[in-house]
């Protein structure tokens, strides 16, 4: 049998982190870890994270799973993988190894539970057709296979998960047709709703899934509106044309292994359903196995990688005899500082429950709503929201944003200070920082961007917060940010719109596309006339024919002015739109020839 002093079960941040404080002060531990690779949710997460930089803010989920595997590695933590804990008994635990297909019997010391959280589903008709996935298990394979298990998404709950996978959907080039949250409020960050509104992705509230359409599989999702008491409301459904469902309905804790060894497990539904009971310092009710992470609370990675480093410290204590109260009082203090806003409300209510009081507030809660310098290169900050970030103030070389006092502050600038460098625009997590100047004619606006670049000199439409076109623009300026993999595009936009632009989409040039069916003229015929100067619609007329056919223009006038308007930058309201002649319908000559004079004039 072999004896190790500890074992951690999940290699998550919890895990990792409760491992790398044992192993760091000189502890045996083990680690297993049913997955193919450590990090538990941070291998496919692609965005970046929230929090402080002390823990890894603004880098992306798998960036940091790398960081604390290495860190866990280095310190001689022992990794074994694709290994799951079949059973714990009083004498041994029994670990059996899936890829060799064996068992292997264990003695240890000390555990740390740390085994996260497994999706909640919800019942709807059909629910059991091919095509509807927990979120969790699209960014599997999206992120970590690089599948797309489909073409036309919908996703049901707009609390952060949902919301990331959207983003991170849209990133793959995946159509996601709707956000459906039944609350009648966004549950993630609004920063993060921003960034899927603004790309023109409806959050429809109030609403839910009733029924998945389809008989092999799912080509279709009906949603309906619900009642104060979340109960669809009959008359109200709607028909989405999808391939794949995607449920982002909450988290549940895994319990199952603490629950199995003893632990005393209760129901509060605050801190996700059932959770194993547990102390200020992550200890169960029994005297050698600790907790960590979503298996405690559905939280945040960050809170995730400091309970478990408050768990690991603790275990250390324990087994080497030394004192190690100052690391603890400092992941404390930590713990106090992330969970003093209202994202962590619920938390705070839920351990209650276990006799554990967090204190809340003393944080700033006022939108600043001072004048900004009109004509000044400078950022526009629009993060409404009381969260736990600070990148944008640790980022500024110049001091010139600050949170307050605590983490959980609404970021302010300080116009005088900011010198336009645009190094916080590429550090939020909330891709929630843009860059503004008005000049004489026109103004600059810089958007935080993570798709495929656009090239310098492109003519875009603009975006704006809820992804309606409002124009079209030109890319100034491409800044690109190797590190961090957000990169600022400069537009060149209309003066005025300058707190309207948030995005902007290329426009798709098909030069297949007819224009005028009467004449056949494509749009790249008309592209190329306008280019040689032809940029009124009545030269147009003569130059290409357009709108001299049957129709009288009816198909293509309008589209006609529409490529003007792109190629010129001149607004259709501007633009002439051209005679309209005689006759309205077409007539035969024999019908003319036939005519008759009206006897009476
Ligand atoms: S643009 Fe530069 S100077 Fe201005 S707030 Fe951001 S980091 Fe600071
Ligand atoms: S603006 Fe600041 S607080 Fe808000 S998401 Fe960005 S970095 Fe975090």
């Amino acid at each position: 049998m072999v004896k190790h002093q500890a074992l951690v079960i999940g290699a998550g941040p919890a895990g990792l982190c409760g491992a790398i404080a044992m192993a760091e002060n000189g502890v045996d531990v083990l680690v297993v870890d049913e997955g193919l690779e450590p990090g538990g949710q941070l291998p496919k997460q692609t965005h970046k994270f929230f929090g402080h930089e002390g823990f890894f803010a603004s880098l992306r989920g798998f960036e940091i799973g790398k960081i604390l595997i290495e860190r866990a590695r280095k310190n001689g933590v022992k990794l074994l993988l694709k290994t799951t804990v079949a059973g714990i008994y009083e004498d041994a635990i029994v670990l059996y190894n899936r890829e060799l297909e064996k068992t292997q019997e264990l003695k240890v010391d000390y555990i740390l539970i740390a085994t996260g959280a497994s999706e909640k589903f919800i019942s709807f008709k059909k629910n059991y057709l091919p095509g509807i996935y927990g979120a969790g298990a699209v960014q599997t394979l999206m992120n970590q296979y690089r599948t797309l298990p489909g073409k036309n998404f919908i996703i049901i709950g707009a609390g952060n998960i949902g919301l990331i996978l959207g983003y991170q959907l849209l990133q793959a080039g995946a159509n996601v047709k709707a956000i459906i949250e039944a609350s009648s409020k966004v549950g993630g960050y609004a920063v993060h709703a921003n960034k899927i509104k603004r790309m023109g992705v409806p959050i429809i509230l109030n609403h839910t899934i009733v029924e998945a359409i389809g008989e092999e599989k799912v080509n279709g999702a009906i949603i309906a509106k619900v009642d104060a008491s979340f109960k669809p409301i009959p008359g109200t459904e709607r028909e989405f044309v999808v391939d794949t469902i995607c449920l982002a309905v909450g988290l549940q804790p895994n319990v199952e292994l603490a629950a199995q060894i003893g632990a005393r497990i209760e129901y509060v539904p605050k801190l996700g359903g059932y959770v194993p009971y547990r102390d200020e310092n992550m200890k169960t009710s029994l005297e050698n196995v600790y907790i960590a992470g979503d298996l405690a609370s559905i939280e945040e990675a960050t809170t995730a990688m400091i309970e478990g480093y408050i768990a690991g410290y603790n275990i250390a204590q324990k087994i080497t005899g030394k004192d190690f109260s100052e690391q603890i009082t400092k992941m404390k203090r930590e713990l106090v500082e992330f969970r003093k806003g209202p994202f962590s409300q619920k938390v705070r209510e839920g351990l209650k429950h276990f006799n554990i009081s967090f204190s809340e507030g003393g944080y700033r809660t006022k939108i600043q709503n001072n004048e900004e310098p009109v004509g000044k290169l400078r950022v526009k900050i629009e993060c409404p929201q009381n969260i736990p970030c600070n990148p944008c103030e640790t980022s500024c070389p110049t001091g010139a944003i600050t949170v307050g006092e605590n983490i959980n502050g609404i970021p302010h600038v300080d116009y005088d200070k900011c010198i336009g460098c645009g190094i916080c625009v590429t550090k939020c997590p909330g891709l929630a920082i843009f860059l503004i100047q008005e000049f004489e004619k026109s103004s600059i606006v810089g958007i935080p961007y993570e798709f495929e670049l656009p090239d310098e000199n492109e003519k875009v439409i603009l975006l704006d917060k809820n992804g309606n076109e409002i124009g079209y623009g030109k890319v100034e300026k491409i800044v690109k940010n190797n590190r961090f993999h957000t990169h600022i595009v400069f537009l060149n936009i209309p003066k005025g719109f300058e707190n309207d632009v948030r995005h902007f989409k290329k426009i798709v040039k098909n030069y297949e596309e007819i224009i005028c069916r009467c004449e056949s003229i494509t749009r790249k015929e008309i592209e190329d006339a306008i280019e040689e100067g032809f940029t009124d619609f009545e030269e147009l007329r003569r130059y290409l024919r357009i709108s001299m056919g049957p129709c009288g223009g009816r198909v293509c006038r309008l589209q006609t002015l529409s490529i003007i308007s792109e190629k010129t930058g001149i607004p259709i309201s501007e633009l002439d739109s051209g005679r309209y002649r005689p006759p309205s319908i077409p007539l035969s000559f024999k019908a003319i020839l036939n005519g008759e004079d009206d006897k009476n004039e």
